[in-house]
């Protein structure tokens, strides 16, 4: 059974009077929402539509319940801004965690609107999992504006999706397989404005609680401005009922069978099926012959000078204890080298008819048989001809983001295809978040 560990911390910030965002810790559903309007209706709002999506994910606690659930999120906020006209305009942003039963397997599904983020760290490295949902962003992912860009762009806190303006709002929603060690990271743009990918990586690194880790990180936003109310929801994978370990024991069991000779292999388990293998390998095939031949040194001082003949035939076994070492050195480099290109890319594929992300090299690569990482809601039977044969074929991408960011694009290709407007370029119609109120 996959257990996960959780705490959340949120804070006012340095520059504004109220706090607009809600944070939500309730086993197995997490969410932030940052919400926006004038007055208390920001307030409102979030928890508004945090309380709707708490009771409607509770009534079908599924894949897509959550997805259901923002939904609902949406429409209570929005009934609330029609009632009351001081209410008028209000939204929220909303990024959830829930974790489910999917198939028999238990996954992360995640939903999001707006532009607070969700981010994954395993395996020490940072990945921003959604994408935000402001102008700048949309331009960006249409390719018409950089980075860099888009990251200084006064625009950045123009929304183009939002929960409570519309009576109906798009769910970007995916799945992520949980392993023990994963720490996930739900944040309002409090934070990530503040301070850099690079420090929040820092921080998540460090081994202590997640409620200590979501308090140094709204202590770190607020020593670099604070200038807006900063949420954090930090989620840690504690128990991945031996998936990594099943992972990691069938990829050796497959080496061994397709290799000519068994590979050596220090013992134990691993508990990541990513990146143990390449250490563990090198080290092991690295243990260094000469302390094999050690006897020849050992012996030399303290027994009488050896014929001749003995000893060049301890140097033979010497020369030919190193050779071996060193073949399988350089074996044990060879497939370590094999391991990591096959589990370090990606690529955008079909199953089931279906879009999906898989890790590895579409049609496998020695004895690695691609996985599948995410399975997404569109099908290739309505993506443009020649997309879908160039997913048969599998289309290779060199990190996870980047493998989502396709599949949006191509989202967005059969989108336009279908004859419906045209999105993000030109963008919809900005919805919310005039830029922030001047600083007092
Ligand atoms: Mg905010």
């Amino acid at each position: 059974m996959t257990t996960l560990r959780a705490g959340g911390a949120t804070d006012v910030g340095q520059a504004r009077s109220t706090n607009e965002d809600q944070l939500l810790v309730a086993h197995p559903l997490f969410a932030v929402a940052d919400g926006m309007g004038g007055h208390a209706a920001g307030e409102v709002a979030s928890l508004t539509a945090i309380e709707a999506l708490m009771v409607a994910f509770d009534g079908n606690p599924s894949s897509e319940g959550l997805i259901d659930a923002v939904r609902d999120a949406n429409r209570a906020v929005w009934e609330q801004g029609r009632e009351r006209s001081e209410l008028r305009g209000m939204g929220t942003t909303m990024t959830a965690v829930a974790l489910i039963e999917e198939g028999g397997e238990e996954v992360l599904a995640i939903a999001n609107v707006g532009d607070s983020r969700a981010y994954l760290l395993r395996d020490g490295m940072l990945d921003q999992l959604t994408h935000d949902h402001s102008v700048p962003e949309e331009l960006r992912r249409a390719g018409q504006l950089s980075q860099e860009e888009a990251e200084a762009d006064p625009r950045r806190h123009v929304l183009t999706r939002v929960l409570g303006v519309e009576p109906e709002v798009e769910v970007d929603s995916f799945h992520l397989v949980p392993y023990k060690g994963d720490r996930l990271l739900l944040a309002s743009d409090g934070l990530f404005t503040e301070i850099t990918d690079a420090e929040i990586a820092s921080v998540l690194r460090r081994r202590v609680r997640p409620d200590r880790v979501a308090k140094q990180l709204v202590q770190l936003a607020n020593e670099a401005g604070g200038s807006d109310n900063i949420t954090v929801v930090v989620i840690d994978v504690t128990d991945d009922d031996d998936r990594a370990a099943r992972a990691s024991a069938t990829v050796k069991t497959e080496a061994v069978t397709a290799m000519p000779r068994p590979l050596p292999t220090a013992g134990g388990d691993s508990s990541d099926p990513d990146t143990e293998e390449l250490p563990r390998t090198v080290l092991t095939g690295g243990a260094p012959p000469p302390v094999a031949a050690g006897p020849v040194a050992e012996t030399g001082g303290t027994e009488p000078a050896e014929p001749v003949q003995p000893a060049r035939a301890r140097r033979l076994t010497f020369s030919t204890v190193a050779f071996v070492s060193i073949l399988v050195l350089l074996m044990a480099s060879a497939a370590a080298a094999v391991v990591v290109y096959a589990r370090s890319s990606y690529f955008v594929g079909v199953q089931g008819g279906q879009v999906a992300i898989f890790q590895g090299r579409p049609g496998g690569l020695l004895w690695f048989e691609p996985t599948l990482e995410e399975r997404t809601e569109l099908r290739v039977s309505d993506v443009l001809p020649s997309t879908a044969d160039v997913l048969r074929r599998g289309k290779d991408e060199p990190s996870l983001a980047q493998a989502r960011r396709y599949v949006g694009n191509i989202r967005q290709e059969a989108f336009r295809a279908a004859g419906n407007q045209p999105q993000p370029s030109p963008l919809p119609p900005p919805t919310t978040v005039p830029a922030p109120a001047p600083l007092p």
